[in-house]
């Protein structure tokens, strides 16, 4: 329980003035860290009721920011001067009795819910990365590494529970509040604060081939005719990303392979021989891992030791053209000759498109549906120095892969919210959705207290 003048909540309320502050505002990036006026961490739904309407009480009204795990690169989940709903306390996974379903708080961490899926047998198509917010990542699409079976993270909500402007607490569906249902699932964090996600479950997946295969960067064009090899036979499980990274201790410009291929030892082992027999690594390091659980702890410790200061950006692609990568390739081993952005990386996302595909443009808020891979931006550095340029640099490859796009394919694919840097325009982050996206918003938000970026 917590009070202080105007508000008091079961949970807790952090000021500037509190011990505990500069964790409260700490974000993944710390670009994203603004310094709020209060931190609160609702303990129910109830709970953020009362900060509305507490933040709708001063004079001038206090912006609102919801923090689910805190991962976007932009500063969406803080707030100068304003109120963050930090919702880590609303942190539950519970299975369904029938196992087809499972029940996630709001604030919830991917390794959250793998570590409780695992002792059900089960799991979902969520995020690849133990520490990435359920909430975030469910309510702006949601690529996994099961995606290339059971679509987005959005195609697999049944159900959520929504704390609205007016502070009223909904609970949404396909037949209750069908169209905040629609706008959620793309769109989330416009349209209010969601406590409670329900999100279809399947039996375990595993076990799973991961790891790394290093080439020198002079391999491209060898290593790029492979993976098109690859991608031509694809099955849902086999899953690649071609990322391009300078690894310690002489920051070479390198190209890695990260797998994610499940099947017995045999069958990786014949999905992978060509990266392994055609073209030879220089380093290789590929083990099995039994569960989906034990895949999401495998980028851990690789994010505990990189720079503290990011911008992620993303872009969504047609097919993984030649001179595209290349022209990539070449600005981003120009723009990591500095020091201090050198663990700058592009990872080209390579999974099984055709089941996101199945889905509608119109059919949810999120409109990229058309067959695609991503390419995650990821630009990395210490010194806030290099705020500016190395988010003109993940704009530029943004701009270039769309742009790529746009020329070969006749059309340009949607930002993804969870992969913008907050610049974007709204009609380039939800394309066709947008007239109907602005509708839902007069109608459910029309005060505009969710959503700092993309005004609908
Ligand atoms: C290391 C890393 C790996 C990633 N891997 C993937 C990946 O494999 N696939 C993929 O699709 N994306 C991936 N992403 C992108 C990720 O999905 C987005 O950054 C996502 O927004 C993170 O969600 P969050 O809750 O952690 O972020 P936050 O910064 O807390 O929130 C992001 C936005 O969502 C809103 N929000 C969060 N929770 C809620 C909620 N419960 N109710 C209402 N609004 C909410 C916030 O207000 C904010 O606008 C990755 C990001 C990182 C940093």
């Amino acid at each position: 329980m917590s009070t202080i003048s105007g508000l008091s909540i079961q949970g807790a309320v952090v000021t500037p003035s509190s011990t505990d502050y500069e964790g409260a505002i700490a974000r993944l990036s710390a670009t994203s860290v603004l310094p709020a006026a209060f931190v609160t961490y609702p303990a129910t739904p109830a709970d953020i009721s009362n900060i509305l309407q507490f933040a709708r009480s001063q004079n001038p009204p206090l912006q609102i920011a919801v923090k689910g795990g805190g991962c976007h690169s932009s500063t969406a989940s803080s707030s100068d001067g304003g109120i963050v709903i930090d919702l880590s306390r609303l942190n539950y996974v519970k299975v369904a009795a029938d196992k087809q379903s499972v029940k996630i708080g709001g604030g919830a961490l991917w390794g959250d819910v793998y570590s409780e899926l695992e002792k059900h047998d089960l799991v979902v198509a969520g995020g690849n990365v133990w520490n990435v917010g359920v909430g975030g990542f469910v309510l702006g699409g949601g690529y996994s590494n099961l995606s290339g079976f059971y679509g987005l993270g959005v195609d697999n909500l049944i159900e959520a529970t929504v704390v609205l402007a007016s502070g009223d607490v909904v609970i949404c569906n396909k037949d209750n509040e069908p169209d905040l249902f629609w706008a959620i699932r793309g769109a989330g964090n416009q349209f209010g604060a969601v406590t409670e996600l329900i999100l279809k479950a399947y039996p375990a997946h595993g076990p799973a081939t991961v790891g790394a295969l290093a080439y020198p960067g002079t391999q491209l064009s060898e290593v790029l005719a492979v993976v098109q090899n690859f991608l031509s036979t694809q099955k849902p499980g086999h899953r690649l990303i071609l990322t391009f990274s300078r690894a310690p201790p002489d920051y070479y410009p390198s190209i890695l392979i990260l797998p994610y291929i499940e099947g017995t030892e045999e069958e990786t082992k014949f999905a992978l021989a060509p990266f392994t027999e055609t073209i030879k690594p220089v380093f290789q390091q590929i083990v099995s891992v039994p569960t989906f659980n034990a895949v999401s702890h495998s980028a851990d410790a690789f994010l505990a030791h990189v720079p503290p200061r990011a911008a992620l950006g993303g872009a969504l692609f047609s097919n993984l053209w030649e001179d595209t990568i290349t022209k990539v390739f070449l600005d981003w081993m120009a723009f990591t000759e500095n020091e201090d952005s050198r663990q700058s990386v592009v990872m080209w996302e390579l999974f099984a498109r055709d089941k996101i595909a199945e889905v509608r443009e119109e059919d949810t808020a999120y409109p990229a549906r058309k067959p695609h891979y991503y390419a995650i931006v990821d630009g990395r550095h210490t010194s806030p120095n290099d705020d500016g340029p190395t988010c003109e640099w993940v704009s530029r490859i943004m701009s270039i892969i769309n742009q790529a796009n746009l020329e070969k394919e006749g059309f340009q694919f949607p930002t993804p919210a969870n992969f913008g840097l907050g610049t974007e325009k709204s009609e380039d982050v939800y394309g066709i959705n947008l007239p109907r996206l602005r509708e839902l918003k007069a109608k459910y938000d029309p005060k505009a207290v969710f959503g700092k970026f993309w005004t609908l």
